[in-house]
């Protein structure tokens, strides 16, 4: 089955992207920016969490009240841009676990060549949420999705703020198990693989290296 993406049309992920995109918006801001739109794009990515029913005494009484059942979370950010979603997840969600893909990308080729890889050992039993920005080619998520399940996870979604048809389209053709968020999906790739309009370099405008 492969899904449709999911695109959050929340007033405030739409609100904050628009402030994101504009050339005129400050490193400073764009990363506190991103940082509010992680938790919300967590939300949505979340939402279909299991909960189960646990006995909690309040100091009132008796209540059969639910708490999250199931797998537990690890965020997976590609590295560097997927950095600035981590802090505002791990707000949420304090018992997830972080592990960390490098990717970049060959400049001739555009294909996706790896530097890092640390996972959690125990990545099998937990539903990963890989994490970029943008969703360019879709050869970095598809790389990061691929080692995941070569290192043996079974549950994974992808969740990044803008998305080009033709990402989306390689995500579902090689894993069409993976459903995406996304906050926007913009119209094409430029001549250099980035998203028009996109927002830039998501890495350079987050970490102020442009
Ligand atoms: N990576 C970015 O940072 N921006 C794009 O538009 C595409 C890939």
């Amino acid at each position: 089955m492969s899904h449709e993406p999911v695109v959050v049309g929340h007033p405030l992920v739409q609100h904050k992207l628009s402030l994101m995109r504009s050339k005129e918006t400050p490193t400073s801001q764009f990363r506190q920016l991103l940082r509010e739109i992680s938790a919300l794009m967590l939300y949505e990515a979340t939402r279909d969490l299991p909960l189960e029913e646990r006995a909690i005494e309040t100091p009132i009484g008796s209540v059969r009240a639910p708490v999250l059942a199931g797998k537990k979370l690890c965020f997976v950010p590609i590295l560097r841009a997927g950095l600035g979603f981590v802090d505002a997840m791990l707000d949420l969600v304090p018992s997830a676990r972080v592990g960390h893909i490098g990717l970049y990308r060959d400049p001739t080729t555009l294909a996706a060549v790896e530097y890092y890889l640390k996972l959690p050992e125990d990545i099998s039993k937990r539903l990963s949420i890989v994490i970029d920005p943008m969703l360019a080619t879709g050869h970095s998520a598809a790389a990061a999705v691929t080692r995941l399940k070569e290192f043996g996870a079974e549950s994974i979604k992808f969740v990044c703020l803008v998305a080009a048809p033709v990402g989306i389209e390689l995500m579902r053709s090689e894993h069409p198990d993976v459903a995406i968020f996304t906050a926007a999906i913009d119209r094409e790739l430029n001549s250099h693989a980035y998203i028009v309009p996109g927002l830039g370099d998501a890495g350079d405008r987050l970490f102020g290296t442009k």
